[in-house]
């Protein structure tokens, strides 16, 4: 009778686990279809898809970015699927405590293959439940990458795994003491030492396996009535997640930022054609977002790796991206039932709460009933870390742009400080309104002449030196400029600039959220540089050097682009600059992130100081892939930052503490970005007097060429 009554109600459970789990599914994908479309490009191809998916997933080649929780999660992973074949049996062992399964019931490597993934899983499953205590909010507050999660989803779903491990062997250990158990000692030592403590009880084995059957099975039912169970749906959204990533060559979504597409999802936008009304103008509504944009929010793990590494989370600022997502996922799904019934504002009678849901702005403050608040969405630096990090590839930069895109360009909402800045880009192509002949200034202190195209490239040019605003314009990054035209010329590489044809590449429009002004003067530049013939660009800014090698081929600018720190150690390597004289000081290296995770070139600038005598080289704590960000991207640069502890002084204080003679860097933002900072700790007596952060091809310049060094110390000393 018990067997019977056991064997009726896990049935039940397992009928209305399945459904509800089937209706889960429906659900969520009822959801992600009232996205919009996304580009082709996603879709394909296959194979190269596919391979990208099976690594990340069946290799956790992203989760071993922190390897021992990377190992710990595998085997909670592995022992998911392995262990529904004990699932199945035990739905025989509440009918007859003596089931076994067909066919590999006494395959001894099957009894093998659960004891081990049984035990692993369990011991990695603790573990992982202890490192959330430990490394959870309530012992490290802000600090722990767990702060904003929910947790009480974690701990379910924590329990249940051990719950059901425990009961595998606590079977298995009945059969053992039934002896009804066909493996070896060896193979299962776990379940026989609990076979010699358990009593040899039929009933209490059903009892067991019923508990198991039913903890499974409810485990589907809460997945399905909670919806918005990060850490519960990824284990079955991040396939598919992983599989439609941006970057069908299996990279993060960094680089250049995607264009606006049309309605259609296929075609990039035309300004001159398009239609707000009919056109995404970025997203203003959480079911703007693609489809793909609300599987990313569905599959957030709530993991928080992305929050422990961002910037503005590190400084203080309103801004988590995991929160971000959260907050966007749980949005989406509040108004997804809604949505689908066709319920819109206008729908005649519809209940006071269900109206202030559909019209709650997705941008706004609290006043305002706002999902994300301008404070959050204008904190990001677009410095990548957090898409870097993101063991399911989400793509948090293309949410935080395209919502930036509404606000600029329908709402005209942002950081009134910004204003100018678009002014200027729009009437004088560059950030600070200079004419346009100031752009060659930078030349008159050089001993030979830089070829300035005038229409084409001059005959036998190898590289387009593509030189930037700043490095024009700004006083700091023109000595770097200056520097990087002197080595290409003693090393007898032939460049040409564009002098007063230049134009801002665009990015800190772009990076705003103002699409019409990046393309306006990309058109431009590409217009430019087509008709001089150019194929190979030199930049030293890694933000030009980024748009001008990733976003301009959208545009039909396809150029082979090279940032400075690349060919000038591509240079020393081939013995064409050699470095000489010994710089003896201690210097630390920051990565600028679009040079560094943005665009992956994290070895030239270490070169080029490896190949100067006397150079001693300290890492900061964050550096490459984990570089922190000096707070200048995403057109911070161009807005006040009066939230929180300033990035360029944390990034400082880091420096700080390598004891550095100089902090070295290979771009004009974090230049200028980092030696504010500094100049600030100088004045407040925390920093040395001789404290400076030099491009690493100042360095070069330097050691290449030891009068060089001489005329920047003497001019060190004067200021
Ligand atoms: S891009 Fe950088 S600043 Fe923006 S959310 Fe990600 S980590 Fe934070
Ligand atoms: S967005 Fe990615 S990194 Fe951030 S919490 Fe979610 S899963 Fe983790």
């Amino acid at each position: 009778m018990l067997y019977i009554v056991l064997g009726i109600i896990t049935t039940l459970f397992a009928v209305v686990g399945v459904a509800m789990f089937a209706f889960g599914i429906s659900r969520m994908v009822r959801t992600m279809r009232l996205g919009r479309p996304v580009e082709s490009e996603r879709t394909g191809p296959f194979g190269r898809r596919l391979t990208t998916t099976l690594l990340e997933v069946l290799g956790h080649t992203r989760m071993l970015k922190r390897p021992w929780v990377g190992v710990a999660h595998w085997f909670v992973m592995v022992s998911f699927p392995l262990l529904v074949f004990t699932v199945a049996e035990a739905h025989g062992e509440v009918w007859d405590p003596h089931f076994h399964l067909p066919l590999i019931h006494d395959w001894t490597v099957y009894g093998l293959a659960i004891e081990l993934i049984a035990a692993l899983g369990l011991i990695a499953i603790v573990g992982l439940a202890l490192y959330r205590q430990i490394a959870g909010p309530r012992r490290r507050g802000r600090d722990s990458r767990f702060a904003n999660s929910v947790h009480w989803t974690a701990y379910y779903v924590e329990a249940y795994i051990v719950a059901l491990l425990v009961a595998i062997f606590v079977i298995r250990g009945f059969k053992v003491a039934m002896a009804d158990f066909p493996f070896p000692v060896w193979a299962t030592p776990i379940s026989h030492a609990l076979g010699a403590v358990l009593p040899a009880s039929e009933p209490a084995l059903a009892l067991v396996a019923a508990f198991k059957l039913i903890i499974s099975w409810m485990f589907f039912m809460v997945l399905a009535a909670v919806l918005t169970m990060g850490i519960g749906w990824h284990r079955f959204t991040a396939p598919f997640n992983i599989y439609f990533k941006r970057d069908p060559e299996g990279g993060p979504a960094l680089g250049g930022l995607k264009p606006m597409m049309d309605k259609s999802g296929t075609k990039p936008l035309d300004f001159e054609e398009a239609d707000p009304d009919e056109d995404p103008f970025g997203v203003g509504k959480v079911e703007d977002f693609t489809w793909k944009g609300l599987l990313d929010f569905s599959t957030c793990t709530e993991c928080g790796r992305c929050q422990s590494q961002c910037p503005a989370w590190n400084t203080g600022k309103p801004l988590s991206p995991k929160k971000l997502v959260m907050d966007l996922r749980d949005h989406a799904y509040a108004k997804a039932p809604y949505l689908m019934q066709g319920v819109t504002e206008e729908t005649p009678d519809i209940h006071d709460d269900v109206l202030s849901l559909l019209g709650q702005p997705l941008v706004g403050t609290e006043e305002e009933g706002g999902i994300i608040h301008p404070d959050v969405l204008w904190s990001c630096t677009n410095c990548g870390a957090c898409v870097e990090q993101c063991p399911v590839d989400i793509e948090h930069i293309d949410h935080i742009m395209d919502m930036r895109r509404y606000q600029v360009m329908i709402e005209s909402s942002f950081p009134s400080e910004a204003n100018t800045l678009l002014k200027n880009l729009e009437n004088k192509g560059n950030p600070w309104g200079m004419a346009e002949d100031r752009r060659m200034d930078w030349m008159a202190e050089l001993d030979f002449e830089v070829p300035v195209v005038e229409d084409r490239l001059p005959e036998g040019t190898e590289y387009l030196f593509w030189v930037g605003c700043a490095g024009a314009l700004e006083d700091r990054a023109k000595k770097t400029t200056k520097a990087i035209a002197e080595l290409l010329h003693m090393a007898g590489v032939k460049f040409a600039v564009l002098g007063g044809m230049e134009a801002c590449t665009g990015d800190p429009a772009r990076r705003l959220g103002m699409e019409y002004v990046f393309q306006m003067l990309a058109q431009q530049n590409v217009e430019t540089l087509n008709e001089a013939g150019v194929t190979k660009i030199v930049a030293s800014c890694p933000h030009c050097f980024n748009t001008l090698g990733n976003e301009y081929p959208q545009l039909g600018g396809e150029y082979d682009v090279v940032h400075h720190s690349q060919l000038l150690a591509q240079l020393v390597d081939e013995g064409r600059l050699t470095p000489v004289q010994p710089i003896e000081e201690n210097i630390t290296y920051h990565d600028p992130c679009f040079l560094g995770r943005h665009n992956k070139v994290y070895t030239p600038p270490r070169e080029i100081m490896e190949q100067v005598p006397g150079i001693t080289t300290k890492e900061m704590h964050r550096h490459k892939e984990r570089g922190f960000c000096c707070g200048a991207g995403g057109a911070r640069m161009w807005m006040e930052e009066r939230i929180g502890k300033r990035i360029n002084t944390e990034r400082v204080d880091e420096a700080l503490t390598t004891d550095p003679d100089t902090v070295s860097t290979a771009c004009p933002f974090c230049q200028v970005m980092l030696g504010d900072a500094i100049n600030e700790k100088k004045s407040a007596g925390e920093a040395k007097e001789s404290l400076e952060v030099v491009d690493v091809s100042q360095l070069l310049l330097r050691s290449v060429k030891p009068d060089a060094a001489a005329s920047e110390e003497e001019h060190k000393e004067k200021a």
